[in-house]
């Protein structure tokens, strides 16, 4: 069994952290917002007060923040994890971030001894619950080896796509499919709605055909009562579409569907929707309908 650091226990990291606790690890749990580390404790995980001392001892350090700036400070800023790590730990980066990033970091972890990977998942909340993430992993074979018994434990679906920065390549891809089929599912709700169809029966064949998906079995229910608790806020898609966005232009790409969307997940944010679920996606629809 191992010694894990585990830092960032939001939405997504708590969860996680505490399925590691709960598979037998040691788990020191850290997060800016203290009280976040509660459910940790409560499974027999520790909470602590800085990044140096939930590393102190611990041969993993998980990391899962909300972007590339707080990615670097945990881990390259003052009495981050690599000034205060143990020689050799494995850093997974659950982390949604820029490829680019990622990359960086890889180099600069290496130059210092450590070994990293980057994991970002996908799953929502729910997935994060119930252990049923899809992990992209991207980094060594041998450290994606190394990092396996762990990926499985909050993971389903663990596959290794290539080297430092593919993981989260995938994971971009990953954020564009998602939020294409939330506002083509947001659509279709208000459209079903303003010929008065009701949902549920509507709802439950199309998800029985070509028009299931994920998204609609893990978004309806939320949509068609307007309960847009997040799960994963607008805030953090569009962070997620201007990574996309601006790895495919680097690409010489024309993503025509990725410019719309990430538009609207822009505008959703203006209107004051950061902080909601994606799923609110729905209320842009209902704007721009004069609904
Ligand atoms: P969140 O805001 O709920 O959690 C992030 C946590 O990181 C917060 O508790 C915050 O206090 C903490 N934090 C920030 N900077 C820190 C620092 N320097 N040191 C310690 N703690 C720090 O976000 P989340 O929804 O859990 O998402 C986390 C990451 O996972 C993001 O990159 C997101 O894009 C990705 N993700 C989220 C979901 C989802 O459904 N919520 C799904 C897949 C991927």
């Amino acid at each position: 069994m191992s010694n894990i650091a585990f830092i960032g226990l939001g939405i997504m990291g708590s969860p996680m952290a505490v399925h590691l606790q709960n598979a037998g690890h040691t788990v020191k749990g850290f997060d800016l917002n203290p009280s976040n580390a509660q459910k940790l404790v409560d499974a027999g995980g520790r909470a602590v007060t800085s990044i140096a001392d939930a590393v102190r001892g611990a041969d993993v350090v998980a990391v899962m923040v909300p972007d590339s700036p707080h990615v670097q400070a945990v881990l390259a800023g003052e009495k981050g994890v690599f000034e205060t790590a143990e020689p050799g730990a494995l850093i997974i980066d659950f982390s949604s971030i820029r490829p680019d990033v990622t990359q960086e970091l890889a180099k600069q972890a290496a130059e210092r001894g450590f070994r990293l990977i980057d994991a970002p998942v996908s799953g929502g909340e729910p997935g994060a619950v119930n252990a049923t993430l899809s992990i992209m992993v991207g980094g060594s074979a041998e450290d994606f080896a190394s990092a396996k018994p762990f990926l499985d434990t909050v993971g389903k679906t663990v596959v290794h796509v290539g080297t430092n920065g593919a993981g989260q390549t995938v994971k971009s891809a990953n954020q564009l499919i998602v939020a294409t089929n939330i506002q083509a599912l947001a659509e279709a709700v208000v459209f079903l709605e303003a010929y008065g169809v009701d949902l549920g029966p509507a709802l439950d064949v199309l998800g029985g055909g070509l028009a299931g998906s994920a998204v609609l079995n893990q978004k309806r229910d939320k949509m068609a009562n307007r309960e847009f608790a997040p799960g994963f806020r607008i805030d953090l898609h569009h962070k997620d579409m201007g990574i996309f966005t601006t790895a495919a232009r680097e690409a010489g790409l024309v993503t025509p569907a990725g410019s719309l969307i990430a538009q609207l997940v822009a505008s959703a944010r203006a209107n004051g929707d950061g902080h909601l679920d994606h799923s609110a996606l729905l209320r842009g629809v209902e704007r721009l309908s004069g609904k």
